[in-house]
């Protein structure tokens, strides 16, 4: 099996600022750890260097007007919310980034790659048609989702892990039934929405799940949550290309939010979705990065745990260093699991007119 890691140097040129948590050194220690580990020239890893989206498939998901306002506010700087300004450049960075994500699905649609990872930055699951939120200008994974269907998929699943609420994404997938939207994330939390009760509108009732969970969530878990709800909801939706939004701020070092995933956790998450993607669509799976703030703690090995598993590599050995181990007795919650299964029995109450898996 050969995975794709979609990756280019000028990932790292955009700066909203020096001291803001989306920096360059989320991507520059992760790549340094994945070289370490000798995986940048393993021969189940592909390392592949993207190009810019075009106009046309950005424009498939954005509003002229907000691709007008950041072509101008590119060169003048500009501000859309108190975490997120226009830094100079910022629509070749994030067309890059989109472009990513599009190359990425390429090299899986094109049999290069079984499956592929791509590792860019700024991220975009925040980013609404008309907007841009929360650290993100484009949304890079409905960008995607619009170019493989484009291409000739019909239906995509999503699964959104990052800690924050997918809210971009799900908007516009909301009404859409070739798309199925899942997103864990911690609640209440940033930026507020990703209840139980959004499933849908119209056409596309019964197709967004939300797995809210609180504060001290850990690897248990999203364990339970991959197999009660991820994997019967899957089987019966049955899924073109299986996509990840990859936020990786739910490590337990992460200093944004408050959760308590692991390097093996993760790992074992995508193993499970890789798992899912060769049962039901010849192994397509695409990644692509989000959040995830701890850039010395969490991200190199996350991030390599989710190569690893994606390669299909051995992942015994996927883990922090001990020196962090004390952080995730401090961060866990013991009781947090009652509360996770409570919600998954909502949830599955909440859809089960839809869907035979939940009934
Ligand atoms: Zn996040």
């Amino acid at each position: 099996m050969t995975t794709a890691l979609v990756f280019h140097p000028d990932f790292l040129l955009h700066e909203q600022s020096r001291d803001h948590p989306e920096r360059r050194e989320r991507l520059s220690y992760t790549i340094d750890q994945i070289r370490e580990e000798g995986l940048m020239h393993h021969p189940a890893v592909k390392v592949i260097i993207p190009g810019f989206a075009s106009m046309e498939a950005v424009s498939r998901v954005h509003h002229p007007e907000y691709l007008a306002f950041l072509e101008h506010a590119s060169r003048t700087g500009g501000f859309i919310d108190f975490d997120t300004n226009v830094p100079p450049n910022l629509l070749s960075h994030a067309l890059l980034a989109a472009g990513g994500a599009i190359r990425a699905a390429d090299a899986v649609l094109d049999g290069e790659a079984e499956n592929a990872f791509a590792l860019v930055r700024p991220p975009g699951h925040h980013a609404r048609p008309g907007t841009g939120a929360g650290f993100c200008y484009l949304n890079n994974m409905a960008i995607m989702v619009r170019h493989v269907q484009q291409r000739g998929l019909e239906k995509v699943m999503i699964l959104d892990w990052d800690a924050h609420h997918g809210d971009g994404t799900q908007a516009f997938f909301y009404e859409d039934p070739s798309v199925l939207f899942t997103s864990i994330h911690q609640s209440p939390f940033y930026p507020g929405s990703g209840s139980i009760d959004e499933t849908g509108y119209g056409p596309g009732t019964g197709y967004t799940a939300n797995m809210p969970v609180p504060a001290g969530t850990g690897d248990e878990s999203y364990t339970y949550l991959l197999e009660t709800i991820i994997e019967p909801f899957a089987r019966e939706f049955r899924p073109d290309l299986i996509a990840v939004s990859a936020g990786q701020d739910n490590h337990f070092t992460d200093p944004l939010t408050g959760l308590a995933l692991t390097a093996a956790g993760y790992a074992g998450l995508m193993k499970g979705a890789v798992g899912l993607a060769r049962e039901l669509c010849e192994g397509r799976l695409v990644a692509i990065l989000e959040g995830g703030y701890s850039v010395e703690g969490g991200l190199p090995y996350t991030n390599l745990g989710i190569l690893a598993a994606m390669a299909g590599l051995d992942l015994r050995s996927i883990r922090e260093p001990e020196v962090y181990r004390e952080w995730l007795i401090r961060v866990s919650d013991p009781s947090a699991h009652t509360r996770v299964r409570e919600n998954a029995h909502a949830l599955r109450t909440r859809l089960a007119p839809y869907w035979a898996c939940f009934r």
